[in-house]
């Protein structure tokens, strides 16, 4: 592939620059929230709201969901030109971070295994940023082998009743709709007995409790489900065939998770080199040449996962590639940049920057977990990518009643 702007791409990328100095804040401004706050009495909620005046801005403007179709209140645009405005959008003071789920995930999930009244219902909803999505998948029990959730989803009527707890769910404080797994036949293999659910955030029955991370922060919640009623219309693909929509999903959130553009962070290493005089150093120049071709690789593999989208390839293990290499790149960049900080890099509140090396570095370990643990991706390139013996697996053909895991 070409990695210049084709000349239809230059053009399209000046309209969006163009577009956001006219709509969007500067980098530095006192209203710049495009990357959360040391500080943690800055509520998540007030980060929410921000996030979801600027979505409105950019529907209103028509710049939400560039590649999404036109018939789901998108642009109708190339993958490329969606990369290509979040470069540009990436160099002010906005983001659109608490869309992740739903446009990352939920999004493309809702086009592919959804109902056409599911799509026209939800999809223009989130594009105009009415709407916060949260992933109720995993569970204190069910995480890397996520088919072996146990909470489960009971027929009752024209609905389901659901019962169980989920853990580790991002932004559940402050999302209105979840998408959730839950079982819903426990006599067949645990994969084929999982249903796909839209939940109603508000329904009765949903108990909601926050978990503080090291950043003091609490961006995840645990969340307990009492006999929640969930209506049959809410079934996203088949009863029991919940498991192809969550693959889709899960491939998606791995996309989405080291997807976006991350020049600035290898940018701002540079730049606090060069403040320091770090520079002159061999080692740490050593370590810069490093980082900078990582970042390159990543770059390129970012644009291999686009070639793909934009010839309509699913998403399979170019995703859990891009994945391990961005958690990896920015656990070394972080530690780089608090290395050349020296003493000052212990501080928090006070820190340069508003503690933006700080709070990478305390968020790296997530990375390695969130959306697939790094021993997981490493099974999946192993399996699909290098052919290697998959890993035993004892429990594919006995129903999930009778597997461990359904008598621990
Ligand atoms: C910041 C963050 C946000 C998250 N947000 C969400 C969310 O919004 N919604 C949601 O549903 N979940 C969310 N998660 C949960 C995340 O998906 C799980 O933590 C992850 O899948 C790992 O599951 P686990 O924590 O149960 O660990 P486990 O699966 O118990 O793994 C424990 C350890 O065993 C290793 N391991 C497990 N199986 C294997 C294997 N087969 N081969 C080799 N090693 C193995 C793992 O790599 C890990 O080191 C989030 C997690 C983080 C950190």
């Amino acid at each position: 592939m070409d990695f210049d702007d084709t000349p239809a791409e230059a053009e399209f990328r000046a309209e969006a620059r163009a577009w956001l100095q006219a709509h969007a804040v500067p980098k530095g401004h006192p209203d710049d929230f495009s990357d959360g706050h040391a500080d943690e009495s800055v509520p998540e909620a007030v980060h929410t709201a921000n996030c979801q005046r600027w979505q409105r801005t950019l529907h209103d403007g028509g710049w939400a969901g560039i590649a999404w179709p036109k018939v789901f209140g998108g642009r109708g645009g190339k993958p490329m030109e969606a990369s290509i405005f979040n470069q540009e959008q990436s160099k002010f003071g906005v983001t659109t971070g608490v869309f992740a789920i739903a446009h990352g995930m939920v999004g493309p999930t809702l086009m592919r295994h959804g109902t056409p009244e599911q799509q026209q219902h939800y999809l223009p909803a989130m594009l105009r940023g009415d709407d916060v999505w949260c992933q109720l998948f995993s569970e204190p029990g069910a995480g890397s082998d996520l088919a072996s959730l146990s909470t489960k989803a009971v027929r009752d009527g024209d609905g389901w009743v659901v019962t169980g707890q989920k853990v580790w769910t991002s932004q559940a404080e402050h999302s209105n709709l979840g998408i959730l797994l839950a079982r819903t036949d426990a006599d067949v293999p645990k994969h084929k007995g999982i249903t796909y659910f839209i939940l109603d955030m508000s329904t009765p029955g949903i108990d909601i409790r926050p978990l503080r991370q090291i950043t003091g922060h609490a961006h995840f919640s645990e969340v307990f489900l009492d006999e929640v009623r969930i209506p049959a219309a809410n079934v996203v693909g088949e009863v029991n065939g919940g498991w192809a929509c969550a693959i889709t999903t899960l491939s998606n959130e791995r996309a989405a998770i080291s997807g976006s553009d991350r020049g600035k962070e290898f940018n701002l290493l540079l730049e606090l080199a060069r403040e320091r005089g770090a520079t002159a150093d061999a080692v740490v120049r050593q370590r810069l040449a490093d980082s900078w071709t990582r970042h390159q690789i990543l770059t390129f593999l970012g644009y291999r996962m686009q070639t793909a989208l934009s010839k309509g390839t699913p998403m399979g293990a170019e995703a859990s590639v891009l994945k391990l290499f961005y958690a990896e790149h920015i656990r070394r960049l972080a530690a780089l940049a608090l290395e050349i900080e020296g003493p000052e890099g212990q501080l928090w509140r006070d820190a340069r920057g508003d503690a933006f090396w700080q709070r990478r570095f305390l968020a790296a370990p997530s990375i390695k977990i969130a959306g697939g643990t790094n021993e997981v991706q490493h099974n999946v390139l192993g399996e699909r990518i290098l052919g290697l013996p998959p890993e035993p697996r004892t429990d594919r053909e006995v129903s999930f009643r009778e597997s461990l895991r359904a008598g621990t």
